[in-house]
């Protein structure tokens, strides 16, 4: 009990991550704030990728437009996205501009991309704290990491895998009106694992997402008698029969979970919201100098002024097909058993 209490932050300390899960904040140690270094790293890399460059793309999604998606950077894209920057490359060795990309991945939503975009270009989304994409359950956060997973994105994955672990860490369904830190024990929604499972990425054979979601089922479950009764009477009824409705209409689910309500106590040191475990979920990212990328663009022919509208399409078969050097993008996002620590060994960083 005392354990518990002294990793509960004093107050959130960053205001844009207001549930950040980070170790510094976690523990109020007085250290760096990871969000708020990753923040800061991403907005130096706007600055210099952006600057005296004027080359827009456009994304455009399958039918009518139902959203205002604003043209990016063509840069950020290109550098935050390795599809996006064999995209470019290819259009540049073609003498085209990369002004438009047409999607026809019919699961790419609008809003999903438009978040994707501000991410680009700010570093952050827009999270309603206080009505969205905590206290109701949704799947938000995990459909934005199949999306950067899809796009070859390594920082836009680690960015939403922050969010997701803040979201099954902080016990906001509960009872109580101030939101609390609640490793281990915070229930959850049925809406984000039924995503993940039923939307299993076919570029990776097993993310780090589907991992993450995979331990949690079966390290905590969301039906659990003391968590029952930390879930308000408001919200009980409808989010246990949420759960039994839901994981007993779907034939893929093989989890114990669906089965029984009492947890195995051997798997409780699974649970992957351990902030021990984190490391295992994110993604690795390589070391990319922004200063080197424009020279390198620059050196192939790239240019900022303003370029002819060429429409390049992009399909769904494309991006599931992996080529040679795909498959070492792919790799950062799948999930390698070997990777598997026990709690207390060093996870990697
Ligand atoms: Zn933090």
């Amino acid at each position: 009990m005392s354990s518990s209490q002294s990793q509960k932050p004093q107050a959130p300390r960053y205001e844009s991550n207001k549930y950040c899960v980070c170790t510094s904040c976690i523990n109020n140690d007085g250290g760096q704030c990871a969000t708020l270094v990753e923040l800061e790293k991403h907005l130096k890399t706007v600055g210099i990728l952006t600057a005296n460059d004027a080359q827009l793309t456009q994304i455009l999604l399958p039918g009518p437009p139902t959203h205002d998606l604003t043209p990016c950077h063509t840069t950020l894209l290109a550098f935050f996205s390795g599809v996006m920057d064999r995209e470019l490359r290819d259009n540049m060795s073609k003498g085209r501009s990369m002004s438009r990309i047409q999607f026809f991945n019919q699961k790419i939503c609008a809003d999903d991309m438009a978040s994707l975009l501000t991410w680009c270009r700010t570093g952050r989304i827009h999270i309603d704290y206080d009505d969205s994409d905590f206290q109701d359950d949704r799947c938000r956060f995990e459909r934005l990491w199949n999306l950067a997973a899809m796009l070859e994105m390594p920082e836009f994955a680690n960015f939403c895998m922050r969010l997701i672990l803040a979201k099954y860490s902080w016990n906001v369904l509960g009872a109580s009106e101030t939101p609390a830190l609640d490793f281990q024990s915070a229930p959850y929604g049925p809406t984000g694992p039924l995503f993940v499972i039923t939307n299993q990425l076919d570029v990776v054979r097993h993310s780090r997402l589907s991992a993450f979601i995979e331990r949690l089922l079966t390290s905590r479950d969301p039906l659990q008698e003391d968590l029952v009764h930390a879930v308000s009477n408001g919200k009980r009824e409808a989010y246990q029969n949420a759960w039994h409705d839901r994981l007993a209409s779907n034939i893929q689910l093989n989890y114990r979970v669906a089965e029984s309500r009492t947890v195995d106590e051997s798997k409780v040191d699974n649970d992957p919201t351990n902030p021990e475990l984190a490391g295992l979920f994110l993604v690795s990212v390589p070391d990319r100098d922004p200063d080197q990328f424009r020279l390198e663009l620059s050196r192939q022919g790239y240019q900022t002024a303003k370029n002819t509208v060429a429409k390049t399409k992009y399909t769904q078969r494309t991006l599931c097909v992996p080529s040679r050097d795909k498959q070492v993008f792919y790799k950062a996002f799948e999930y390698d058993p070997a990777d598997h620590r026990e709690l207390g060994a060093a996870p990697p960083r």
